[in-house]
């Protein structure tokens, strides 16, 4: 439903085509100062699996390390573990006001409506999610939250909350941005931000961003609270320089993103800056039921967006038809494992199949296989409907055998008519394009 009222929006699908081939292409162009492509795409698949197979080890060299420096660390199965912890932080700091920088893992759980219903106010500091907040809306995009919008819409919502008139002029909207955030940022009495790599050797959180607003969050307010994945780990700081320069290229085509921020403890004596305590939440979530399964790869994911840029599906049919929070061939493998196949068994058929976010993929998740193997599984698991099993369940009997294929494919043109506007058919016909069948059999063209 989402996704027809979506491609039946020009507006829409003019924002998302211009957005997503904008970053398309400034990653072709970026990939292209590099040599060894393939080389460095299996260094990065390398560094990343080598940390998810030893998931437990390196959480457990984080913690050693960042304790020893002061923070907390804490890992949660759940959404309402992982909530609960930053509530009962903000409460013991009688905090009334959180800055919050871009983070999907704080999506995932939902912490900001957690943090409502405990009093507590919690601001988006990045300008695509602030615009987001504003509208009542969730991100479409994993890099670029607010890829739908267009500058005049961010207009008027910035004219709504300054009570003046705010032109959709670029320069105009960001510094109407800060005059609203600025303050958040000196008022706030804790931050919270996500994580892009966390150092299980040194105990350090790597955020990066291009606002700059990711840092103001973590050392600014008395607290920082960090929510992030257990996956994001990886083991040794020498591996941190080769997927920081394949994240900025693969996300927005930038040789490295404008600011890299790497906190290891809290603010130590004699330091001006940094919060006062620090909390790093390791968020499970799912995650686990993926360790030493054939899904394992997907815990190698950096996050970089550019699977969705390049999926035809995704451009056309835009991330909130995806579900709250990952979108794009990424999510579509991602999200039904974590919250179980059953509640997402339509994902893993938004997809062509055509390979290209595999292809994309710096660290080589091979997605289009995983996204089979998710459909393999609906079947295994008679998930799909009744309707649609025996229909493929026909299907594979007539095409067994050569007079099973000859007697399908003189009924298909009769199908074709009647099956697109009867039961099942109607519905499945009623979002595609199918093509005509030609007169004449391939087979019968003498
Ligand atoms: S699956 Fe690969 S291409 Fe997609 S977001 Fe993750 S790392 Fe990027």
């Amino acid at each position: 439903m989402i996704a027809r009222g979506k491609l039946a929006d020009p507006r829409v699908q003019e924002a998302i085509d211009s957005s997503t081939e904008r970053l398309r292409s400034h990653r072709i162009d970026a990939w292209n100062e590099l040599d060894d492509v393939e080389g460095r795409r299996a260094r990065a698949y390398e560094i990343r699996m080598r940390a998810v197979r030893d998931i437990d080890g390196n959480l457990n060299r984080f913690r050693s390390a960042l304790e020893a420096r002061g923070g907390h660390v804490s890992v949660c199965a759940s959404a309402e573990e992982a909530n609960a912890y930053v509530v009962d932080v903000c409460k013991r700091h009688g905090a009334k006001l959180l800055a919050k920088s871009k983070s999907m893992a704080t999506e995932e759980i939902g912490l900001n409506d957690a943090l409502e219903a405990a009093g507590i106010t919690s601001v988006e500091t990045d300008l695509g999610e602030y615009i987001l907040q504003l509208e009542g809306e969730h991100p479409v995009h994993i890099v670029a939250p607010a890829i739908e919008k267009t500058k005049e819409d961010v207009a008027r919502l910035f004219t709504d909350v300054e009570g003046v008139d705010v032109p959709p002029v670029l320069e105009e909207l960001t510094a109407s941005a800060r005059r609203q955030l600025r303050q958040v940022f000196l008022d706030a009495d804790v931050g919270v931000t996500g994580a892009n790599f966390v150092v299980a050797e040194t105990g350090t959180v790597v955020t990066v961003t291009n606002e700059g607003n990711g840092r103001l969050c973590a050392s600014l307010p008395r607290v920082h609270i960090v929510v992030t994945g257990i996956e994001r780990l990886v083991e040794r700081m020498e591996d941190l320089p080769h997927l920081l320069s394949l994240l900025g290229r693969s996300a927005t085509g930038q040789r490295l993103t404008s600011y890299t921020h790497l906190v290891t403890g809290p603010r130590r004596e004699g330091e001006q800056d940094g919060p006062e305590e620090l909390h790093v939440i390791f968020l499970e979530n799912g995650r686990r039921n993926l360790i030493d399964t054939k899904y394992e790869e997907m815990l190698a994911c950096i996050r970089c967006g550019s699977c969705l840029n390049v999926c035809p599906v995704y451009r056309k049919t835009a991330g909130a038809a995806y579900g709250p929070v990952y979108s794009g061939p990424m999510g579509a493998v991602l999200a039904p494992l974590l919250v179980g196949l059953e509640q997402a068994p339509s994902l893993p058929h938004a997809s062509s199949l055509c390979g290209a976010c595999t292809q994309a993929c710096p660290v080589k998740i091979p997605l289009h296989e995983l996204l089979l193997e998710l459909r393999s599984d609906l079947v295994e698991e008679r998930t799909a409907p009744f309707l649609e099993r025996l229909g493929f369940s026909l299907w594979s009997v007539a095409w067994s055998t050569p007079i099973g294929y000859r007697i399908s494919t003189r009924l298909a043109r009769l199908g074709q008519r009647w099956g697109s506007r009867l039961g099942p058919g109607r519905v499945w016909a009623g979002g595609r394009d199918l093509p005509a069948l030609a007169r004449k059999r391939f087979r019968d063209v003498r």
